[in-house]
């Protein structure tokens, strides 16, 4: 057991990363306490369906990680609407908004990230972050009957394919050349494209919001082209900014998140950084953040055995979903290639109407995409976290191989060969 376990382990952040270091100490028996503080008034919650289910319908029930008091049953300290406003590493203390400080003797950062704004403080113009956001967008949207969404990353579609399904028109209009040019590889952002276009969504690509006014008459975007969209209202998802203010204010290293080690120690050994926040070593070994549900329960999974002194588990390749409206997207691994020796290659699923994107290194798998084809994308983070090399015939096939790829994961030493072998 690692050192200061009589102050215990404190948490900064009450999300879904926050919650999960929580939960899964008090799980496996950390005799420690457990103080888990959250500047929202909710108990931790998952984000994911707050932009699909809970827009669709506000009386879906809010995605809890456990009832609220099942922290109590665990003898974890859950403070919920407090803010930790300092750090006071020679001491190892932090103090609240209510001025109330507590001892630590692991500090486990996982404070997320504020949506980024327009400049712009205006009643019509929306964020999607919290539960109370989607509330406010929901109730606008019922007297709506159009909405212009900023932003043609995941998040904005979200809400455009979600808020089309209710019946508004929807306009996107995105800054870059084309939608979800941050990861998802072209032919996979253009099928999502084809899509939104069917439903009716009109999308502005290349364009920027140069300035907004509200008044009775509805919300007034003009775009760096000189057109003006007109809209009920607006919802703005332009990314995050990781909240690094408390790490940075007491000194420990960032960059764009709170830098950590594979154990997701931070430059001071007490004090760990999981979730959205955290800037983890990537391939190249750069800091490097995550933004997914996977990456938050991961990096809360490392930290909780690097408290225990636990043996880390074993990496998983990186995984992000994305629903919009019948089309289910799941990216893997590295995706966008980048090394300029990987090659997108498609191939048909077995699952009828399912699209599979292979990227490959070589002969080994880096990435995939697929659409509508769970089953193989399941296959597919298995064969990248293997590392396992492909037999020619795999790729080349028209349809992806799901016998063989299960081949080489139930390894014999003819089938599956190391990749350093
Ligand atoms: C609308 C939406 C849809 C998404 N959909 C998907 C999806 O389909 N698939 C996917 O993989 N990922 C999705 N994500 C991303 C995923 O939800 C996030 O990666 C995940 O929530 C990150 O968890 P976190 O705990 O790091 O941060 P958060 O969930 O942001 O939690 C951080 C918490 O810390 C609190 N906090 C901040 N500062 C302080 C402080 N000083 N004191 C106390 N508390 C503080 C914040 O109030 C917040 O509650 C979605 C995100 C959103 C917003």
């Amino acid at each position: 057991m690692s050192a200061g376990m009589d102050a215990g382990v404190v948490i900064v952040g009450a999300g879904q990363a926050g919650g999960r270091v929580a939960l899964m100490l008090a799980q496996r028996g950390y005799p420690g306490p457990v103080t888990l503080i959250g500047a929202e008034s909710l108990p931790p919650y998952e984000r994911p369906p707050l932009s699909k289910e809970m827009l669709a319908d506000p009386q879906h029930p809010l995605p809890v990680l456990v009832p609220a008091e099942e922290y109590g049953r665990l003898g974890i300290a859950l403070h919920l609407g407090r803010r930790v406003t300092a750090i006071d590493r020679a001491r190892q203390l932090v103090t609240m908004d209510d001025g109330a400080s507590l001892p630590y003797g692991r500090l486990v950062l996982a404070t997320g990230g504020r949506p980024r704004q327009l400049p712009f403080r205006l009643e019509r113009l929306q964020v999607l972050r919290t539960a109370g956001d989607v509330r406010a967008i929901a109730a606008r949207a019922e007297k709506a009957t159009s909405v212009l969404v900023v932003g043609g990353g995941v998040i904005g579609l979200e809400v455009a394919a979600t808020l089309r399904k209710r019946g508004l028109a929807v306009t996107v209009v995105e800054v870059g050349s084309r939608l979800l040019g941050r990861n998802f590889p072209e032919p996979v952002a253009a099928a999502i494209a084809e899509r939104h276009v069917a439903e009716g969504v009109v999308l502005r690509t290349g364009v920027r919001v140069r300035a907004v006014s509200e008044d009775g008459g509805g919300l007034h975007a003009t775009l760096s082209d000189g057109t003006t969209i007109t809209a009920d209202f607006a919802v703005v998802g332009i990314g995050i900014t990781p909240d690094t203010g408390l790490a940075q204010d007491c000194g420990l290293v960032t960059d764009d998140g709170v830098v950590v080690d594979a154990d997701m120690r931070s430059s001071d050994p007490a004090i760990l950084a999981v979730g959205d926040m955290a800037a983890i070593p990537g391939q190249d070994g750069r800091p490097m953040r995550c933004e997914t549900w996977q990456n938050a329960n991961v990096t809360a999974e490392r930290a909780v055995a690097t408290i225990l002194g636990e043996a880390a588990p074993p990496g998983e390749a990186s995984w992000f979903w994305t629903d919009q409206y019948d089309l289910n997207v799941q990216l893997t691994g590295n995706t966008m290639g980048g090394t300029g020796n990987c090659l997108l290659l498609e191939q048909r699923s077995a699952v009828a109407g399912g699209r599979l994107f292979l990227m490959l290194e070589g002969d080994r798998l880096v990435g995939a995409a697929a659409i509508n084809a769970g089953r193989d994308m399941s296959l597919c983070r298995r064969l990248i976290a293997a590392g396992v090399r492909l037999p020619a015939a795999m790729p080349e096939a028209a349809q992806f191989d799901a016998r063989a790829a299960r081949t080489l994961l139930t390894p014999s030493p003819a089938s599956a060969r190391p990749v350093d072998a």
